[in-house]
């Protein structure tokens, strides 16, 4: 009976609650009737407990409830430059909007889509963009999500049914208008359950999402005062009709020396107040930072880098944590009283302090410098060693620059010929169009073969007779695409029928014709810092992509030497060292002529 007592004690507060609530009259007339049924109800009954939470639901979300703006552009400017160390377009461009919002004063257009490589500090931007406005921020991970009642819920007809991600997340907030995090939407699923796509769009579209109705809440709930953002590793998933609906702001990758700013202005500090470690209590030098950038990772972005801060963290923290207690048991030997205890300590202490008397000895402040032995012991023996030059001393081998969505990335292409019918074999997930650039290129170095002096293995002009190519794209799970390998492939090729090896140091890129052009390609920046992180020197590139080269920071411009390529002799002649030159003995001149 107590707990029917309670029950009934309950029913009414949330009776109450409703009758109190600010929430719009047509959910104040679904909430009435409801809790009207559920009086009636016997408590035994599933849909006792069903509608008990729903109604619990209902008198919880923020129909009313907002935090105020605060807008101060310039305020805003120095959290962003605060927060972030370099992405000048992205902060500029993300000032531009907050900045219109506050003239125009509503939140109708585009929604800003951060796409680029994991790691680059899109969520965290998001987060400052909260924080500038002083409103509560919340992230709705995508990642995967094929269901479109992942979004818009399920109906209340059984035992578990739930809202969707947008309103469980508005009663997380508890207010109506937080910034959303919509976190990678280039991977949303699709699935027989209807497409979460289409679902998405009736969120974002500004005339419609005023009355928003979530299948499990069965009322409209206006989400129009809620801020979107949104982010993606690449647009070429994003479902087109979304795509329409965002303005895509680039976040490419970090070079070297950005990373290293980032890591000691703002990485190392936050890993070791989390960690509960001073500045006085461990040292990190720059070139440790740079030995962890360029043995430890191999990324576009920051957030492996992140974690091998942290991984220190933990290692010095133990260190710490042990000379504290070793202090602590030395004091305590001090006034220990009583023989047997006095004797059990020093037998304790001993041993230890012979081993460890240089810690001892140290000073509490003295700070423990992580220099490459501690890294080594701390982190094991480095993961990416300089492979390059090991790689390049046999011909048949050339570094193309390639474009994932995780960034960009230096690509072996390894070439070697065989006995054979002339056949072509590829291997290393490759796509239908590199498939195609690989006969392109076949074709026209058969077609030069004579102009090259290129010959297969028994000196004849015509490479494929009895001769088999097995081309290789070694590293990496990701299917490789496009048609910017096509360079690429004709100097492994160039290389393996003459002989000669490529220059270690350079890589390229560059889509080719059957007539040896060399057409532009997309993602240069990335692709350039990859080289660079890569230590490569010279970099080939499509002449019409020589204004790309304006967005290559300059310290990265200065460290590499460019050259722009119109056709594939001069691809060549950058490639080898002394250049691929033309053969100029006179029988051949003679027989071209
Ligand atoms: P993303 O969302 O692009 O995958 P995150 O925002 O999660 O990346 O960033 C990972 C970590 O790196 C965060 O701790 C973030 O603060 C930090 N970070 C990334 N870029 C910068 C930057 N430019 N300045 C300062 N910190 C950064």
């Amino acid at each position: 009976d107590d707990d029917e007592d309670e029950d009934n004690d309950d029913i009414v507060m949330l009776e109450r609650k409703i009758r109190t609530s600010s929430m719009p009259e047509q959910a104040h007339k679904v909430c009435v009737k409801e809790i009207k049924r559920l009086k009636k109800m016997p408590q035994s009954m599933p849909e006792y407990a069903l509608t008990r939470n729903y109604l619990e639901l209902m008198v919880e979300l923020p129909w009313n409830k907002s935090t105020t703006d605060r807008l101060d552009i310039r305020a805003a400017r120095i959290l962003l430059d605060n927060d972030h160390y370099a992405m000048e377009k992205l902060k500029k461009r993300v000032l531009e909007y907050l900045a219109v919002r506050q003239l125009k004063n509503n939140l109708k257009g585009p929604i800003l889509c951060f796409v680029g490589p994991p790691g680059v500090g899109k969520t965290s931007v998001g987060r400052s963009v909260a924080k500038t406005l002083g409103r509560e921020f919340h992230r709705i991970a995508l990642g995967g999500v094929c269901d479109q009642s992942d979004i818009r819920g399920h109906r209340r007809t059984y035992v578990g049914s739930m809202p969707g991600r947008i309103i469980n997340g508005l009663k997380t907030v508890g207010v109506n208008n937080p910034v959303f995090l919509l976190d990678e939407v280039d991977k949303l699923g699709k699935s027989l359950q209807g497409d979460p796509a289409a679902a998405l769009l009736e969120v974002l579209d500004p005339e419609q999402n005023h009355n928003f109705t979530d299948h499990y809440l069965n009322v409209a709930f206006d989400l129009s005062q809620v801020l979107f953002i949104a982010t993606a590793n690449t647009t070429a998933t994003i479902p087109p009709a979304l795509l329409d609906r965002m303005e895509i702001i680039q976040v490419p990758g970090y070079t070297q020396e950005e990373k290293i700013e980032i890591a000691h202005r703002h990485l190392i500090p936050k890993q070791l107040e989390q960690h509960g470690l001073t500045p006085q209590q461990i040292q990190i030098p720059q070139v440790t930072t740079l030995d962890i950038i360029t043995r430890y990772t191999r990324e576009a972005g920051v957030r492996s880098l992140d974690r091998k801060f942290g991984a220190i963290c933990r290692a010095v923290a133990v260190k710490v944590a042990e000379g504290q207690h070793k202090e602590a048991k030395l004091d305590h030997s001090d006034v220990a009283e009583g023989e047997g205890c006095r004797e059990h300590i020093l037998e304790d202490a001993k041993p230890e302090s012979i081993s460890d008397t240089p810690d001892l000895a140290l000073p509490p402040e003295m700070p423990i410098l992580i220099d490459f032995h501690a890294l080594k012991d701390i982190l094991g023996p480095p993961m990416y060693e300089m492979e390059v030059s090991e790689r390049l001393s046999q011909p048949g081998v050339a570094i193309g620059l390639a474009w994932t969505p995780l960034g960009g990335e230096i690509m072996f292409v390894e070439a070697s010929r065989m006995d054979g019918e002339g056949q072509l074999t590829l291997t290393g997930q490759l796509g239908d169009v590199m498939k195609e650039s690989a006969h392109l290129a076949i074709s026209w170095l058969r077609s030069n073969a004579k102009k090259y002096h290129l010959t297969n293995a028994s000196g004849s002009f015509d490479l494929l007779d009895n001769t088999d190519i097995h081309l290789h794209f070694p590293a990496g799970a990701v299917t490789k695409d496009g048609p910017s390998a096509g360079v690429t492939i004709v100097t492994c090729l160039a290389s393996l029928f003459s002989g000669r090896l490529v220059r270690s140091d350079v890589a390229m890129t560059g889509e080719i014709t059957l007539r040896g052009l060399v057409l532009p390609v997309g993602g240069i920046k990335d692709k350039v810092l990859a080289a660079h992180r890569a230590g490569l020197k010279r970099v080939i590139i499509p002449q019409r992509n020589e204004k790309d080269l304006e967005e290559i920071p300059g310290n990265v411009r200065q460290d590499l030497s460019f050259v722009t390529a119109s056709c594939l002799d001069e691809v060549l002649n950058a490639a080898f060292d002394g250049g691929f030159t033309v053969n100029t003995r006179p029988g051949l001149l003679n027989s071209k002529l």
